[in-house]
C-alpha cells in the first residue's frame, strides 16, 4: 500500500492520466504490448509506474523498470516519484551509466535505455522485469529504437511480462503499424491532453540571424508589460543560453546581481537560505490545475487567427507583442532594478544542483525566466510557465555518412517540435507563445523530426547487436532502419578494429553479416564507442592500462574543458575571456609534459588534467580555477571506476585497481600508449602537407586525410598547435568555423 501525503494526493488527482487509470491498466493485463500518449505534464513519467506498483506488478521477484533517453531525466524522475510515492529511493532508484542508487530493495527502477541495452546483454530475457516502460518514444532515440526492437521478440518469449511504449504525441506509427516489428497492430491508449489553451502568436517577419536579439527584446516586453506568469525561452545551445541569461540578469537585476552561476559566496549563500525555505514550501509549488476552469482547446492548433481571441484576455493588456521598428525598442537594455527577474539556465550539460533550481518556487516578488535548450521541450515539465518564447530553431550535430566529419549545426525544428514547446506555456493556466518566425516559416517546417539512427554512425549499435548474436544486422525489426551506407561503415570499420570476421574476399555480399570474433565479444563489454574498446582490449601492455581507461574516460566524456571560445557580450567579459584562454593555454602546456610524452599532444593534456584533477581532490574549486569542467570530471572519475571493473570482468588476471592519483606515464609507456591510441584510431591518421606540396594556400599548415577532399586543421587551442608534427591521429573532425581536427596526438615515424 502507498500512503502518499495528502497535498501529493491532492495533486495528483488533477493529472489526466489519473482518469485513465482503469483504462489503462485493463489495457496492460490483456495485452502484452500497450502504446500509450500523452501530452507532455500529463502525468506518463511520474504516475504510470506507481499505477504498476499499486496494481501488484513488482510485488513478486520482478520489478518495474523505465527507461528515459535523458539522465537527468531518469534521476529527477525517480527522485520525483519516491517522493510522491512516499518511499525511499531504495525502492524508487535509478542507474545511468555513471551512477545510481538501485538496492536489492528496489521495485521501481529509472534508467537511461543505454543501460537496459547493457543489460539485456547479460540476460537477454530481462528476467529480473516484470514491466519494462519504455519513455519518450517519440524522441526516437537511437537506443530507444533498438530496445523496442529487441523487446518487440523478448516479450513475447517471457509471457507475463508487459511492455509499455510511452509517448508525448501521437506519431506512433512507425511502432504500432511495422508489421516486421508487431505482427499486430499495437492497442494504442490517448490520454487526452488536457491542457490549458496556449495563444500563439508568429513574428510577422522572420528574423534572419539575431534571433537572439530578437528573443532577448520579446522577454524585456513580456516582461515589463505583462501580467505574472514564468517565462521560458528555447535558444539553441549553451552558449546563447548563458549569454542570454546574462544580459537578462544585467537588466533586470535581481538582488545581488547575480553574475555569475552561483559561483558567488554571497549569493550561495543567500541562496541557500532561501531554498531551505522554499524547500519546506515545495507542495505549494505543484501546478494547481483548476478543472472548472478547464479547457479542452488543442495546443496545436496555432496559427495567427488566434491573435483575434486575445481581447477577453484577464486585464486586457496587449499580449501580442509583435515587434516592429516600434521605437519603444530603444532603452530595453536599460538595468530596471525595480523589476526583478529570476533568470535560470537549464542545458543538459549543466550540473544537476543547477538543473534542479527550475523545480523550485522563484524568490518572492521576483518572475521566474528559464533559458533552456531543448532539454525542456518534452522531457521536463517545469512548473508556472505562463509564456513561451521560441526561437524556432534546434542545434543538432550532423554526421558525413562517408568521412564520419561531423559539425554542430542550428537549423529549423520540426512543427511537431515548436508545437510541444508552445505547449509547455498552459500547464498552469492559459498562456501564450511567442515565435520569433512568421506563420509562412512555420508551415515549411517539416512535420516530425527524423529518428536519431537515420542522422548518426551506428558502429556501437552494430557492435552490441553482434554480441547479441544478430548477426544479419539488415533484418533487424528496427522501427525506422539506418541508412545501408551507415550500416556498411559500421561493419567495415569493426572489421577493420578486429571485432568482426573479415568476410572472404570475392564474398563483398557478405559484409552485412561477418560474424563477431572474440575480441569484439571483449570490446562489446566496454560501455564505450568500439574505437575506444578496441583500445581498453589492447591496453595490458607495460602496464598501461590504467592510463588508457583515463584516456579513453576523457575522450568518451567529452568537452572536459570550459568553453573560452564563445562570443563576449561586452569588452569587459572579452578582456576576461582572453585571460582566461591565457590561463587554460598555459595548463594546457604543463599538463602535456615534457619530453616523449608531448608525442602525444592533446591527449597527454586529457590525461595530465584528469591526474592533476585527482591530486587536488577533484574539488570544484579546482576544477573553476583550471577551466576544467567540474561535471565532466566527476563523470570521468566515475566512468573510470566502471571501466576498471568491466576490464576485471574480462580479464580477472588483470587484478587492476582503480588508483584516481597516477603517476605521469614513463617514456616507454608512453610510445606504448601511441600503438594502442593507433590501434582504435588507424584510420584517423592525418599527414601534414608539405611546402613543396602546397598548390593551392588553403592547404597553408593543412593536413591531409585518407577520407577527405580537404584540409583539416589542428585547433588553436591544441598543444600541437605550433609544433605542426608531420603525422598525427585525432579523435574526431570537427567542422566549426574550418575543419578541425580534436584530441590529437603525433605519430612518430618509424
Ligand atoms: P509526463 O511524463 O506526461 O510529461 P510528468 O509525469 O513528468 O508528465 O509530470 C506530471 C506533473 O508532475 C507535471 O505537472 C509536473 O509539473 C509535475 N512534476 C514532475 N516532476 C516534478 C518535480 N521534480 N517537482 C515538481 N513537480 C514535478
Ligand atoms: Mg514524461
Amino acid at each position: 500500500p502507498v500512503d502518499r501525503l495528502p497535498e501529493i494526493q491532492a495533486a495528483r488527482l488533477k493529472l489526466p492520466v489519473l482518469g485513465e487509470e482503469q483504462v489503462i491498466m485493463e489495457a496492460v493485463r490483456e495485452n502484452m504490448c500497450v502504446v500509450l500518449c500523452g501530452e507532455t505534464g500529463s502525468g506518463k513519467t511520474t504516475q504510470i509506474p506507481q499505477f504498476l506498483y499499486e496494481a501488484g506488478y513488482a510485488s513478486g521477484d520482478g520489478i518495474i523498470g523505465i527507461t528515459e533517453p535523458r539522465r537527468v531525466a531518469a534521476v529527477s524522475m525517480s527522485q520525483r516519484v519516491a517522493m510522491e510515492m512516499n518511499m525511499s529511493t531504495r525502492v524508487v532508484s535509478y542507474q545511468i551509466r555513471y551512477e545510481g542508487n538501485v538496492t536489492s530493495d528496489t521495485k521501481i527502477k529509472f534508467m537511461t535505455d543505454g543501460v537496459l541495452l547493457k543489460e539485456i546483454q547479460k540476460d537477454f530475457l530481462l528476467q529480473k522485469y516484470r514491466v519494462i516502460i519504455i519513455d519518450e518514444a517519440h524522441e526516437r532515440s537511437v537506443y530507444t529504437d533498438i530496445l523496442i526492437g529487441l523487446l518487440s521478440r523478448i516479450v513475447p518469449l517471457r509471457r507475463p511480462m508487459k511492455l509499455l511504449i510511452m509517448s508525448a504525441t501521437l506519431r506512433v506509427e512507425d511502432f504500432t503499424e511495422n508489421k516486421k516489428l508487431f505482427p499486430r497492430p499495437l492497442p494504442v491508449i490517448k490520454v487526452d491532453a488536457r491542457q490549458f489553451p496556449v495563444t500563439v502568436h508568429f513574428n510577422r517577419r522572420t528574423p534572419t540571424d539575431d534571433y537572439v536579439g530578437e528573443a532577448f527584446r520579446k522577454i524585456c516586453k513580456i516582461h515589463r508589460m505583462l501580467p505574472p506568469g514564468g517565462i521560458l525561452v528555447f535558444l539553441t545551445g549553451q552558449a546563447e543560453v548563458h549569454s542570454m541569461c546574462r544580459r537578462l540578469r544585467r537588466a533586470f537585476p535581481f538582488r545581488s546581481n547575480r553574475t555569475g552561476l552561483g559561483d558567488d559566496p554571497k549569493d550561495t549563500e543567500e541562496e541557500r537560505k532561501w531554498f531551505k525555505k522554499a524547500k519546506q514550501k515545495k507542495m505549494l509549488s505543484l501546478p494547481r490545475i483548476n478543472l472548472d476552469n478547464y479547457s479542452t482547446l488543442p495546443v496545436d492548433e496555432g496559427d495567427e487567427d488566434r491573435q483575434a481571441g486575445i481581447g477577453d484576455e484577464e486585464d486586457g493588456s496587449d499580449l501580442d507583442l509583435e515587434l516592429g521598428d516600434d521605437p519603444g525598442d530603444e532603452g530595453l537594455e536599460k538595468c530596471d532594478p525595480m523589476l526583478p527577474l529570476y533568470v535560470l539556465p537549464l542545458y543538459s550539460l549543466l550540473a544537476p544542483e543547477q538543473q534542479g533550481k527550475v523545480f523550485r518556487p522563484p524568490p518572492a516578488g521576483t518572475r521566474l525566466c528559464v533559458v533552456a535548450t531543448n532539454v525542456a521541450e518534452t522531457s521536463l515539465t517545469i512548473p508556472g510557465i505562463k509564456y513561451v518564447v521560441d526561437c524556432g530553431r534546434v542545434k543538432k550535430r550532423f554526421y558525413d555518412r562517408v568521412t564520419g566529419v561531423s559539425s554542430f549545426r542550428v537549423t529549423w525544428t520540426s512543427q511537431a517540435s515548436a508545437n510541444q514547446r508552445a505547449g509547455r506555456a498552459g500547464r498552469t493556466e492559459p498562456g501564450h507563445c511567442y515565435r520569433l518566425y512568421s506563420s509562412a516559416v512555420f508551415s515549411d517546417f517539416q512535420e516530425f523530426s527524423e529518428a536519431e539512427i537515420t542522422r548518426r554512425p551506428v558502429d556501437d549499435l552494430v557492435l552490441q547487436m553482434k554480441d547479441l548474436n544478430i548477426e544479419k544486422v539488415v533484418n533487424f525489426p528496427f522501427p525506422t532502419p539506418p541508412s545501408m551506407e551507415a550500416l556498411v561503415a559500421a561493419e567495415h570499420l569493426l572489421v577493420s578494429l578486429g571485432a568482426l570476421e573479415e568476410p572472404p574476399r570475392d564474398m563483398e555480399r557478405v559484409r552485412l553479416s561477418c560474424p563477431i570474433t572474440p575480441l569484439g565479444r571483449a570490446m562489446a563489454a566496454f560501455p564505450v564507442a568500439p574505437r575506444y574498446a578496441k583500445m581498453l582490449a589492447m591496453g595490458k601492455q607495460q602496464g598501461c592500462l590504467p592510463y588508457v581507461i583515463t584516456l579513453v574516460a576523457a575522450m568518451t566524456v567529452r568537452e572536459i574543458f570550459e568553453e573560452t571560445d564563445r562570443p563576449a557580450a561586452s569588452e569587459e567579459e572579452n578582456a576576461k575571456m582572453a585571460q582566461r584562454r591565457a590561463r587554460l593555454g598555459q595548463m594546457r602546456r604543463l599538463w602535456a609534459g615534457q619530453g616523449a610524452s608531448l608525442l602525444l599532444g592533446d591527449l597527454m593534456v586529457m590525461l595530465g588534467a584528469v591526474g592533476a584533477c585527482e591530486y587536488a581532490g577533484c574539488t570544484p574549486k579546482f576544477c573553476q580555477e583550471n577551466g576544467l569542467r567540474y561535471k565532466a570530471m566527476l563523470e570521468i572519475r566515475q566512468l573510470r571506476g566502471q571501466l576498471t571493473t568491466a576490464v576485471n570482468a574480462v580479464d580477472p588476471e588483470a587484478r587492476l585497481y582503480l588508483d584516481a592519483k597516477m603517476a605521469p606515464p614513463t617514456e616507454s609507456q608512453v610510445l606504448c600508449l601511441q600503438q594502442i591510441v593507433l590501434a582504435g584510431l588507424g584510420d584517423h591518421l592525418a599527414r601534414r602537407v608539405q611546402v613543396e606540396e602546397l598548390l593551392d594556400p588553403k592547404w597553408h599548415n593543412g593536413y591531409k586525410t585518407p577520407l577527405l577532399d580537404s584540409p583539416v586543421f589542428i585547433h588553436p587551442n591544441s598543444v600541437l598547435f605550433k609544433t605542426l608534427p608531420d603525422y598525427v591521429v585525432y579523435q574526431e573532425v570537427l567542422e566549426t568555423s574550418k575543419m578541425y581536427m580534436r584530441g590529437v596526438s603525433a605519430v612518430q615515424e618509424e
